[in-house]
């Protein structure tokens, strides 16, 4: 993975995403993987952590229907925590297009841009 920057940011990130990328970080220490930036491992505390590209594909490990939605989103939808095809447990939690249920397999299919971009998965 060539072209990741050294340290990740929320800016970073977002790019990546709107450009159907996931950006991660893997920690120097505990080799722990984590979906969106972070300034610290949140399994150990090491602040070193390298920027990764991670895998756009993984496994639904948790869902829920969200019936009262935050303001500039629109009831009902579904949303699921993805554990991601990779050897860390980088896991992101993202809109759903379709419904899924716990252990079928999804893949990055859009971004749903809102005030921040979201990324959708089905
Ligand atoms: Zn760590």
């Amino acid at each position: 993975m060539s072209d990741v920057p050294e340290t990740l940011t929320q800016k970073e990130w977002v790019a990546g995403l709107r450009d159907g990328r996931l950006l991660g970080q893997r920690c120097s220490a505990c080799d722990n993987e984590t979906a969106t930036p972070f300034a610290a491992c949140p399994a150990c505390g090491e602040r070193a952590l390298e920027t990764i590209e991670l895998p756009t594909t993984g496994t639904i490990y948790s869902e829920t229907m969200i019936a009262v939605a935050p303001t500039a989103f629109e009831a009902d939808y579904q949303i699921a925590i993805i554990d991601l095809d990779t050897p860390g447990n980088a896991r992101i939690t993202a809109r759903i297009a379709d419904d899924v249920d716990i252990g079928e397999t999804v893949e990055l299919v859009d971004v749903l841009e809102v005030t921040d971009p979201v990324p959708v998965f089905g």
